[in-house]
Parts: structure tokens; sequence; C-alpha cells
């Protein structure tokens, strides 16, 4: 049985320094101690990593945490480190495999952060069963799902690995993943329906606004002139970046661009001069942001189509996690649309429908003459009101739009 709520609250502070739990963290913990499989879909920002840390402190064994990225591992450890958790990881990249493997069999390791190709090792299958192992956490678990937006075959590789395991409980985590992708989860990874806790996706700080692409530049010196404080400008391609930073800069406002072409060392020195600013903006590629905690993001700005509602919904909420008011803004132009239905006819017949039905989400939300988001919440599953009060079309109902034309031109051809 899980420990009672006394108990849970004077950990939460003892390991973390918090004083209550948000959401459906709670929710999750109670399943996850008390050895239940569960698939938690919670918004970015919500605290997911907390529901496998915590439990990871308070139980006999270690907890396997599958995290696609090494740089996110490498984020992980260092704040469950800075907790005084005893993480570590298990990667080609880590010099100190050997200690990591002796404090593991030792059973002196709370988390050990693996990718998902190690589920295939049989070397890593035997370490595990030498040692006591009390979770699987799963994170970006939409990973595993071919209708996810970011489909990782090695994902795959997860369930005969824990299903070595028989008694040990998974727990999946994702912001994002629409109904379809979250049946599918629940299928690849062997998690029972009634395990699955959906947590409110509404941020409600954070006001929508989309319209067309012309004179961006001018637009995006309009929308830095309004927004004193930290932002971020998402661009298609690298060169983009470095275009708009440079057309952004006025001297005054530190302006950078942030991509996977450039150093490392560079790439470093601005995201840690964008956490620590007030008023830097950074215009990048969406590699940026992840994994990054600066809850004082004013705004979000995109200059071009988002990949999916679940990617535009990660990006954006990146702004306002403070819960002060925050803007998200989309420029889009309909040879978006047209470069993306090339590219849907690029990849394998399978994900050929599940592109579509992405694409033409996108489509709604951007054409729509009604409330972003109840668009926005809808696709979550969720049931909101008509109108938000809080998005462009809310706060200034379009005259009149024939919204149809330009979605039917490139979504049904
Ligand atoms: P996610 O993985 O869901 O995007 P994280 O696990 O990275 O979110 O957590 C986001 C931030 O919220 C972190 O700074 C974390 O310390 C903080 N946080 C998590 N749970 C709580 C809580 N119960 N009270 C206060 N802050 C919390
Ligand atoms: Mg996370």
């Amino acid at each position: 049985p899980a420990p009672d709520e006394a108990t849970l609250l004077e950990r939460l502070h003892s390991v973390f320094g918090f004083r209550a739990f948000r959401g459906v963290q709670q929710q999750v913990l109670d399943r996850v101690l008390s050895g239940q499989s569960t698939l938690a879909v919670m918004p970015t920002g919500a605290g997911k990593s907390l529901t496998y840390q915590l439990p990871a402190t308070m139980v006999d064994g270690t907890c396997v945490v599958i995290s696609p990225l090494i740089a996110l591992m490498h984020d992980q450890l260092r704040s469950a480190e800075a907790n005084g958790i005893r993480a570590a990881t298990l990667t080609s990249a880590d010099e100190n495999r050997a200690e990591t493997v002796a404090r593991l069999r030792a059973g002196e390791l709370d988390l050990l952060y693996v990718a998902p190709e190690r589920a295939s090792q049989s070397h890593f299958r035997e370490l595990l069963g030498q040692c006591r192992i009390a979770l699987f956490a799963i994170d970006e678990a939409h990973c595993v799902s071919e209708w996810g937006h970011d489909f990782r075959p090695d994902y795959r590789l997860l369930r005969p690995l824990m299903e070595l395991f028989p008694g040990v409980p998974r727990l999946a985590l994702t912001a994002t993943a629409d109904a379809h992708t979250r049946s599918d989860i629940l299928a690849q990874l062997g998690i029972p329906e009634e395990g699955m806790i959906v947590a409110g996706f509404d941020r409600p700080n954070i006001r929508y606004v989309i319209g067309a692409r012309e004179g961006l530049t001018q637009q995006l010196r309009r929308l830095l002139a309004a927004n004193p404080g930290p932002g971020i400008i998402y661009a298609p391609t690298r060169a983009a970046t470095e275009r708009l930073a440079e057309a952004l800069s006025d001297g005054k406002r530190e302006v950078r661009a942030y991509h996977a072409g450039l150093p490392p060392e560079v790439r470093a020195a601005n995201q840690s001069a964008f956490v620590a600013s007030e008023d830097m903006v950074m215009c990048a590629t969406v590699a940026f942001g992840m994994g990054i905690d600066k809850p004082d993001v004013r705004f979000v700005a995109h200059a071009g189509l988002p990949k999916s509602i679940e990617a535009y919904y990660q990006e954006t909420g990146r702004a306002g996690r403070d819960g002060d008011p925050a803007s998200a803004h989309l420029f889009w132009g309909a040879d978006d649309f047209a470069r993306a239905r090339m590219r849907v006819q690029e990849v394998d017949e399978a994900r050929q429908q599940g592109e579509r039905a992405r694409l033409s989400a996108l489509g709604a939300l951007v054409e729509t003459a009604g409330c972003r988001r109840a668009i926005l919440l809808r696709h979550f599953g969720e049931s909101p009101p008509e109108t938000c009060g809080n998005c462009d079309n809310c706060l200034e109902p379009p005259k009149s739009v024939d919204a149809t034309v330009t979605a039917q031109k490139y979504l049904s051809a």
C-alpha cells in the first residue's frame, strides 16, 4: 500500500523543499507507490520528474529511467543530485561507467538514467537482473508510438526488457499525446487502461495569437517592442534563426541565435545567458527549450508552422511557467501547408495517415474564426467552454473570413 499523505508531504518537503503537490502528482504517486503501472499525461512544466524521483527515494531498489536524449539525462541528473538524490547516467559518453555499475550493484543508486537502445543489450539485461529494480520510468513515452510526433523505434525494445521484471511497476510519462497516441502507449508498454492519469492542459495565462506571416520581420519588431521580457522565436531552419537574430538586433536588447549547428560552447553560453537574462530574445530551432527551466519566458513566437498541435502546445508551453501573463504568436502562410503536404508524401505509407491527421488538426487551429484555446484543449480530450477570453479570436472576433478556402485547398487535395 502507498504511504499516507502526511508521509508523502514530509518527504516532498525534505527532498525537494516543496510544500504541496501540484495537479495530479499525488494521484500518480499513489499508484506508483502501491506498485501499479501508470501512464501520466501531464503538460510540460507540470512536474513529471518528481513522480518518479520522489518514489525512487522511498522504495527499496533503483528506479531505471528511460530518457531519449543524453542532454536531457544530464539536466535531470544535475537537478536530482542537487536535491541529494543518488543518481547516475549510464551512456557510452560516460567515463565513470565502471563506478556506476558498482554503485548500482551495491544498491547505492536511487535513479539510473539510460537511453532506450540499452534495453536490447544482453549485458545490460543481465546487469539489471543482478540488482534490485523498484520502478521503470519511461520519460517522453510518446516516442513508443508511431502515432506520436517523435517515434523512436528503440522504445519498442523496452517492453521485452520490462517483461523480464514482472513485478516491477512501469510509469510512462508524456506531455504530448492525443487520444490515439495514449491508447497506443498503453498497449505498447503493457499498462492497463485504468492506469492512465491525465492532467488538465489549460494554460490560462498564455494568450494565443495566430496570423499571416506577411511582413514577418516588421511584425516581430512590433512584438519585441510590446514585450520587454525574455522571449523565444522559433524558426524553421538554422539559417533562419541567424537571419532573424541579425534582423532583430537593435543594439539595445540582446538577440541571439541557437541551433544544433553552432559549436557546443557557443550553444552552452547562449543558453545560460538566456536563462539568466530578463530581456533576451533567442531565435532558435525547436531543439532549444527542452530541459530548460526558465519560468519567466514572456513570449514564444513561431515564424512558421509547427510540426503538430502537440509540438505547438509543448513549444508555446515554455512561456509563462511562473503563471504571470505571457503570449504565444504563430505566423504562418499557405506555403507552410504545401511544404508539409509534400513531406507527408515522403514518409512511409504506414505513417502517412497519422501525418495527415496532424496536418489537418493544425489547419483547423490556424484557420478557425473561433476560440484557439478551445481547439487546443479539445485536441487533448478536454471539453472547454466555447470562448476563453484570452486568445486573438475571443478578444477581437474576426469580421468575416472564409476560413475554409485555404484549408480545403491544401488539406483535401
Ligand atoms: P515536466 O517534466 O513535467 O515538464 P519538470 O519535472 O521538469 O516538469 O518540473 C518542472 C518544474 O516544476 C521544476 O522546476 C520542478 O522543480 C517544479 N516542480 C515540480 N513539482 C513541484 C511542486 N509540487 N511544487 C513546486 N514546484 C514543483
Ligand atoms: Mg520532463
